[in-house]
């Protein structure tokens, strides 16, 4: 790890920047859909069922159930729909 915290967020900026044009690259050449979202939006808290928003989760908080609907979801699962569908 780099002590410098600038030149740390620099080098993690460009590995982020350069696995991400990489995958947009597969992506197309395989004909799949690349999305990108805020890093801060809350995917795994957001029921994809009804849209329910079920507040912060630790993380070793895997599955869980809607409060709203009775939905049950894998948090990882129930993320990716809601990338998928835009948030
Ligand atoms: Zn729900």
């Amino acid at each position: 790890m780099v002590k410098n915290r600038k030149l740390a967020k620099a080098i993690s900026d460009l590995g982020w920047r350069e696995f991400r044009t990489l995958t947009e690259a597969k992506c197309e050449k395989y004909g799949r859909k690349f999305r990108v979202i805020d890093r801060w939006e809350p995917t795994s808290q957001k029921c994809s069922s009804c849209g329910f928003r079920a507040g912060k989760k630790e993380l070793n908080v895997r599955e869980w159930t809607c409060l709203n609907c009775g939905t049950f979801h894998d948090r990882d699962v129930n993320a990716a729909i809601n990338i998928r569908m835009g948030c």
